[in-house]
């Protein structure tokens, strides 16, 4: 069964570990996923602290720090810094509860995508629990906005992620990516998009104390028309995809799949917990339903296996249901 569309909870089905250097804490953590059949949802564990304060849950509620990577925190001030692409690679996977025992104070960064941790859990497999999954259906638009940068839920049917972004004079330019979850291969089309970083910031981030770990091993290197990494790009639009996949990290954080329409124009970590945090305040923005009833709602349109073409539309029945 596809656990993406399963109307099942889900779990992986075996132990996964990572070990690696945290892109701003510049610590090494091993970090553990384990398999559950809480449905909690995703729950970190900081194994270097008591047990009475190290349980961090992966809610948005929790998000105490969105400054270049979004970090959680719990009542008893004990954070979990960099989630958002592991948190991807879950909610990219269709993998709904997890436990993460990690002992340091950041998820690791691995090559800067979420490549790893999808071949990982794939690897371990998925484990369907016994209760049936729920989702987001959102009721109205809901946007937010800073300056020029906006990030926007609209009414859709579909589980859409949009990104555009603007970086004139260098070797980004504009670019823009849009994908849809439930039709297409986050693995391939996703996951292994790396995060960035512009030369000319780096001394600055490192004096205050962030990108401690960054490398060319991690992040690509943009100096003004110039990437520095010997390594290709994995796509030309590697960058808007990277936007698509902390976007997805981010936005898991309401705890259910999301089904909507998500674009953004330059957003970052902060938009996207402003634009969560909005969504979520007020109950008339959202419905819960179950994905059985979400199911009906798509109707047999909606459930096709081959992949298609990113900027292909869903089609027009669906979006006269969904207006
Ligand atoms: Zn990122």
């Amino acid at each position: 069964m596809n656990p993406m569309k399963s109307h099942y909870q889900t779990t992986i089905d075996k132990p996964v570990i990572f070990v690696g250097v945290g892109l701003h804490s510049g610590e090494v953590a091993i970090m553990k996923l384990k398999p559950t059949t809480n449905t909690r949802g995703i729950v970190f564990r900081r194994m270097d602290i008591a047990p009475k304060r190290r349980e961090i849950l992966a809610r948005w509620y929790n998000v105490s720090d969105t400054t270049l990577s979004t970090t959680l925190t719990n009542d008893s001030g004990i954070s979990v810094a960099t989630v958002e692409h592991l948190m991807a690679a879950l909610y990219g996977c269709g993998i709904d509860n997890v436990i993460v025992e990690i002992d340091g104070p950041e998820v690791p960064i691995l090559d800067g995508s979420a490549k790893d941790f999808v071949i990982n859990i794939e690897q371990a497999g998925i484990r369907f629990l016994q209760k049936e999954r729920s989702v987001i259906l959102l009721q109205r638009k809901v946007e937010v906005q800073d300056g020029d940068k906006l990030a926007t839920f609209s009414p859709c049917l579909s589980q859409k992620f949009s990104a555009d972004l603007s970086f004139p004079g260098t070797a980004i330019g504009q670019q823009s990516f849009t994908f849809d979850r439930s039709r297409s291969d986050f693995k391939k089309q996703i996951a292994n998009a790396r995060t960035f970083g512009f030369a000319e910031q780096i001394e600055q981030l490192k004096a205050a104390g962030l990108a401690q770990g960054g490398t060319l091993k991690n992040a690509i290197l943009v100096d003004k028309q110039q990437i520095i990494n010997k390594e290709k790009l994995r796509f030309d639009t590697e960058f808007a995809r990277h936007k698509v996949l902390d976007a997805m990290g981010d936005l898991a954080l309401s705890g259910y799949p999301i089904v909507a329409e998500y674009s953004s124009y330059k957003s970052g970590h902060d938009l996207n917990h402003k634009l969560l945090s909005k969504l979520m305040h007020n109950q008339r923005n959202w419905r819960l339903i179950t994905y059985t009833e979400y199911a009906d709602l798509v109707g047999p349109h909606y459930a096709p296996s081959a992949e298609i073409d990113e900027k292909e539309n869903i089609p027009d029945k669906i979006h006269k249901k969904a207006g």
